[in-house]
């Protein structure tokens, strides 16, 4: 290659061709991922090749995916997004995340195209106390948009919440760079199913057409309701795109593993059974992403 036909082929990624993907900047947010979860190492954030979104947060941490794409020759029953630590102090809703994304290293088979965000708030998260807002002091899950916005949730959060800093839903709807970056990606990846995870109520929430799940694991299918600019009622009511909100027990103790992969199987399995097949698929059966045998 001439040095200038290397010089053009910079200029064009530069501009924008393919997201940038520096391995040093991954690296350095998976270590501090690690320092912060016990559960999840900094080998094993590495070793998930995630990538570089173009979505940043408030302090300029990159939002980390990883794609399991369609594989060769098989259509995916159906694209699915699964975002974990939204709220930054619900370390488990991240660190299963991560356990899930290594059940799927091994086992992807292309049933489905997923597309997996770890991490949506990572301020929350990494500062030296994890708090549930990110660093503008805003719930993410309160941000995003509905109709008559501007009166719906500032007003729930003063009557409901008393002013409660947790629930602070912005000035406006998708004020901040996280949301707006979710809202874009679920324009982009159109994915007919988001699974989103967080912690303590042990239960599993639902939002959008038809019904939930019935059971993940242990925890059992429970309506919560949804609340003004959180993204069950975005997607789920507005969008009509299906969210199964996993709300583990705990925020800090993880599930023990036999049960992370239970709720993996009940998962895959309520995906394989209510999402319309695009066409058939020879041979395939329901959890057979999962199945270690
Ligand atoms: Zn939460």
């Amino acid at each position: 290659m001439s040095a200038q036909v290397a010089a053009l082929l910079l200029l064009v990624l530069a501009a924008g061709g393919a997201p940038a993907q520096p391995a040093a900047t991954v690296n350095a947010e998976c270590r501090r991922i690690a320092q912060k979860l016990a559960s999840v190492g900094h080998g094993e954030c590495l070793q998930l090749d995630l990538a570089v979104t173009r979505g940043e947060s408030v302090q300029g941490a990159p939002i980390l995916y990883r794609e399991f794409p369609p594989v060769a020759e098989r259509q995916p029953r159906a694209r699915v997004l699964l975002i974990g630590g939204i709220h930054g102090d619900e370390y488990s809703s991240v660190s299963i995340v991560f356990k899930w994304m290594n059940i799927l290293d091994t086992h992807h088979s292309g049933l489905f195209h997923w597309r997996i965000v770890p991490l949506l708030n990572p301020d929350g998260l990494l500062r030296e106390r994890a708090w549930r807002m990110n660093a503008n002091g805003v719930d993410l899950n309160r941000n995003f948009p509905m109709p008559d916005w501007e009166n719906v949730a500032p007003r729930y959060w003063v009557e409901q919440t008393d002013r409660s800093p947790r629930y602070f839903p912005g000035e406006r709807a998708l004020s901040e760079p996280e949301s707006r970056w979710l809202v874009d990606e679920i324009n982009g990846f159109s994915p007919d199913v988001i699974v989103a995870v967080h912690a303590p109520h042990g239960v599993v929430d639902y939002d959008g057409p038809r019904s939930g799940p019935r059971k993940l694991g242990r925890l059992y299918l429970s309506l919560l309701g949804t609340f003004p600019g959180s993204l069950g009622n975005y997607a789920g009511v507005q969008r009509r795109i299906p969210v199964v909100t996993v709300e583990l027990p705990y925020a800090g103790i993880m599930p023990k593993p036999g049960e992370i992969g239970e709720m993996w199987r009940d998962l895959v399995r309520w995906l394989s059974n209510n999402t319309p097949s695009r066409q058939p698929i020879a041979g395939a059966k329901p959890g057979q992403d999962t199945d270690p045998s």
